[in-house]
């Protein structure tokens, strides 16, 4: 085991640079305005070339959004003594670099600072992506055959639903019932708990149709902006009176009820708009029934009604329920708890999440799935950056848990 670990620590340099080098090459979704991820995808696929895994499989979406008109899926497998299965999920997409203003460094040209590597991309989830595959090369070179197959998977679309990606492979059948899933794509107490259990998820959005005119004249229009302010603030309280229930799992350990998109109304100071478009993401406990969120939306829409002249009206989407939580006993828990506490001395703990990985479409089919890695929870954050320390460690997690007993 020491040789292992001292392998990956000898392969520090390669896992930084090859994680610069795809920070480069920008996987972003047609839903962001992006072009896919099929460069990327190259990009990994010669950088895997010689890592020694047995077989590269690709599994690619059609999509016509996107010039090349796929959205590519890779799983690379690493046979292991066993017919179990070890899979490990990242995702290459990533999302936009936001506002420009508030990166130190161009997100797109890595830097390398004080341990850090920084660009967007870099920790969701480059730095696992690169970790899972270094695994395998580490093994590779010291020629030993793990216990467990290694099923590296890389995914496209994970940051705008996930159908291209893991669903479609979902859908291949590439991903069976005892199979041992850890998703590295979310960090609870920087790798010290392991996430077994999420909350649902509901987008709601709401449209408020006042009547447009000029600002000096409020009494003859009806002023969407100040309507939609009451409702936030009356579906906001409600809310959260309603729903006060606490899992300790979670951080935090309530629903979460934001208010966040707010479309542009009019461009002009001078006007009344007529016209919002207001979002919620609510992540809501798995203890609470959906219809009963839904229908709080519902009660302040009838009521923001009465009491002015606009019209609401409320949609519904991404409704997903919480799936059952991964079983503390699974071995995808056991020995992933196992191979941390070898690596690191820390004994794991176990947690809940808002939502937002791909776990959830695993344990909705009974597939046993740890959402696990090392990192400072940056995710889609300006000045995003990976701890290369970080990456080398979940690096010799990975290899251990692959090693078996
Ligand atoms: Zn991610």
């Amino acid at each position: 085991m020491e040789e292992v670990f001292e392998k990956v620590d000898e392969m520090e340099e390669d896992m930084k640079d090859s994680l610069m080098k795809m920070i480069r090459i920008s996987a972003i979704g047609p839903e962001n305005d992006g072009e896919g991820e099929k460069e990327r995808a190259e990009f990994i696929l010669e950088l895997i070339d010689d890592f020694g895994f047995d077989s590269v499989e690709r599994y690619d979406a059609e999509d016509d959004r996107v010039p090349s008109g796929i959205r590519p899926n890779i799983v690379a497998t690493k046979e292991g003594e066993t017919d179990k299965n070890l899979v490990i999920v990242s995702h290459m997409d990533i999302v936009p670099e936001g506002d420009l203003e508030e990166w130190d460094t161009d997100p797109f040209d890595p830097v390398f600072e004080d341990g850090k590597i920084y660009g967007r991309g870099a920790e969701d989830n480059g730095q696992a992506l690169i970790s899972s595959i270094y695994a395998v090369k580490a093994l590779t070179e010291l020629g030993v055959k793990p216990e467990y197959n290694m099923k590296i998977v890389m995914v496209s679309d994970e940051e705008t639903g996930s159908q291209y990606g893991v669903g479609h492979l979902l859908e291949e059948g590439v991903i069976k019932k005892d199979d041992m899933v850890v998703v590295p794509d979310h960090s609870e107490d920087e790798g010290k708990k392991i996430e077994i259990v999420e909350k649902a998820g509901l987008w709601v959005k709401i449209i408020v149709q006042g009547k447009q005119g000029h600002a000096a004249f409020p009494d003859q229009n009806i002023n969407a902006n100040r309507v939609i302010a009451r409702y936030q603030n009356l579906v906001d309280e409600e809310l959260h009176h309603e729903f006060q229930q606490e899992d300790e799992l979670f951080s935090p350990p309530q629903s979460t009820f934001e208010p966040t998109k707010r479309l542009a109304n009019v461009p002009n100071v001078n006007s009344i708009p007529g016209k919002e478009v207001q979002y919620f993401d609510c992540r809501v406990l798995p203890s609470i029934d959906l219809e009963r969120v839904k229908a709080t939306f519902q009660n302040a829409t009838k009521q923001i009604e009465e009491e002015t002249d606009a019209e609401i009206d409320i949609e519904f989407s991404k409704e997903s329920e919480a799936p059952e939580r991964t079983p503390e006993d699974s071995d995808v828990v056991q020995n992933l708890k196992k191979a941390i506490e070898e690596v690191t001395g820390v004994e794991a703990g176990l947690a809940g999440i808002g939502g937002g990985t791909v776990a959830k479409g695993f344990r909705r089919r009974d597939i046993p799935t740890a959402v696990w890695c090392s990192n400072k929870g940056l995710a889609h954050q300006p000045n995003e950056y990976a701890v290369l320390d970080y990456m080398v460690k979940d690096c010799k997690v990975f290899a251990r848990f692959a090693l078996g007993e």
